[in-house]
């Protein structure tokens, strides 16, 4: 019996695996993944893990922890190099192949890097390496960390700093922080709560070079406004990119960047027959939000992704039922000091905002995201149990009146 071949055994590949095990499936699978070790459980490498209060080790994923009970022919230290979704064979680096009964490509996201060389103490945050590394430089105490991008990693990047009583500069070419997912007025709130903490927030300004010393050290940055910002460790959180270069050529179809990027998949998340994708490498239409398309880099969707896949699988390979098109809500969390920032659904910056409940200067509040008779969004601030509620809402409709009744006295 041929194996199925999960491709990726961090969140999404691995919530595959648990799937299909808990839908009954007992044949062989296969899990590759390019690291050597285990992939951790990334949320925390930004709190936790760089704050220096949990070792590594308890950042593992959940589904790590039982991986005897899933039984898998798990592959560290191997990658996929190319797929053929007509014969389902993999290449794999070690010049070797695998023939497949079905695939699960769970190839996620790499961090974005600036271009060309780097002087040592420039650092990006994906994987437990980075994490360690970047905590080890902070352990040294130096002078000034500078964050490059105020998106959610550089930001939560800038708050663990300021935990660890470390000077920050934040640079964001942006005019706000944030600003591919929320509107200017939210992203501003950002950029106060990070003022509010002592982080030297410049927005509107861009990297123009690195400085280093005679030992190719990084000393600092000149900014494109002509300014120096002196800092021994510099952190650049400007993003990250679906990791599907490995499928060009492949047949499966890869949509550019200004289409979201990402393995185009359809309603129920197949890029081909028996090829599924999950997670931060996935593109497919979410019947949640009137079938727009959608890549989602989002924790717990790469976690619904992965355990939809792997039903889908079975269904795929005559051993389950037909799941139904993936459908969600997207849901993301982010904790910054003593904010605990929440939000469901999908802002775009145009949408009109609206704060329902608490305000905005309290740093408590819930804020709606409306577009044309819709509620796309709703971002709870120190709202946890309210945020909750207006994702529930949002997965039944996405009128805007009826959300609005949710926040009604
Ligand atoms: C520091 C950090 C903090 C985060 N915090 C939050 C948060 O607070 N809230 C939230 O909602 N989300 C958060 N996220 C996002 C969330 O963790 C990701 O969306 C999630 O990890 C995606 O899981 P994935 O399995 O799709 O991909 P990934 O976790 O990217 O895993 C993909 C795996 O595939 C492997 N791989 C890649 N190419 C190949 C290949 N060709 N062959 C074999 N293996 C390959 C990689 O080695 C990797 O292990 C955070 C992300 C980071 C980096």
């Amino acid at each position: 019996m041929k194996p199925v071949v999960v491709v990726g055994a961090s969140l999404a590949g691995m919530s595959a695996v648990q799937s299909m095990r808990s839908g009954g499936y007992g044949g062989p699978v296969v899990v590759l993944d390019a690291s050597p070790e285990m992939p951790s459980d990334r949320p925390p490498l930004s709190k936790q893990v760089l704050a220096g209060e949990w070792d590594l080790d308890r950042a593992a994923l959940p589904m790590a922890r039982n991986l005897a009970e899933l039984d898998v022919d798990l592959r560290l230290g191997l990658s996929a190099v190319g797929l053929d979704p007509d014969s389902l064979e993999l290449s794999l680096s070690d010049g070797s192949m695998i023939s497949a009964g079905g695939i699960v490509v769970a190839t996620g996201s790499v961090a974005r890097r600036i271009p060309g060389e780097v002087p040592s103490g420039v650092f990006v945050l994906r994987t437990g390496a980075d994490a360690l590394a970047l905590r080890d430089e902070l352990d040294r105490g130096p002078d000034r960390v500078l964050v490059i991008g105020a998106g959610f990693i550089g930001a939560e990047v800038a708050a663990t700093c300021r935990g660890r009583g470390l000077e920050v500069t934040m640079v964001e070419a942006a005019e706000v922080p944030l600003q591919r997912v929320l509107p200017t007025d939210m992203g501003s709130f950002v950029a106060d709560l990070h003022r509010n903490n002592g982080v030297d927030v410049r927005l509107g300004v861009g990297l123009d070079s690195f400085l280093a010393d005679e030992n190719g050290a990084v000393r600092g940055v000149a900014l494109t406004d002509g300014s120096e910002i002196a800092a021994q460790v510099v952190v650049v959180g400007i993003g990250a990119v679906p990791d599907v270069s490995w499928l060009e050529g492949s047949g499966l179809e890869l949509l550019p960047p200004q289409e979201g990027g990402g393995i185009r998949c359809d309603e129920s998340l197949r890029a081909a027959p028996k090829v599924l994708a999950a997670g931060d490498c996935a593109s497919w239409p979410n019947g949640s939000f009137n079938g727009e398309r959608m890549r989602v880099e989002q924790w717990e969707s790469a976690l619904e992704q992965g355990t939809h896949a792997g039903k889908q699988m079975l269904c795929e390979i005559g051993a389950g039922q037909d799941p139904g098109p993936f459908c969600t809500v997207p849901w993301f969390w982010s904790d910054q000091y003593d904010a605990k920032i929440q939000m469901a659904g999908r802002a775009g910056p145009g949408d009109e905002v609206h704060v329902v409940d608490g305000s905005v200067s309290e740093g408590r509040f819930v804020a709606l995201f409306k577009r044309g008779g819709e509620c796309r969004a709703a971002l709870g601030v120190n709202r946890p149990r309210l945020a909750i509620r207006a994702r529930m809402k949002l997965a039944e409709t996405l009128a805007w009146d009826s959300m609005l009744e949710l926040f009604e006295p």
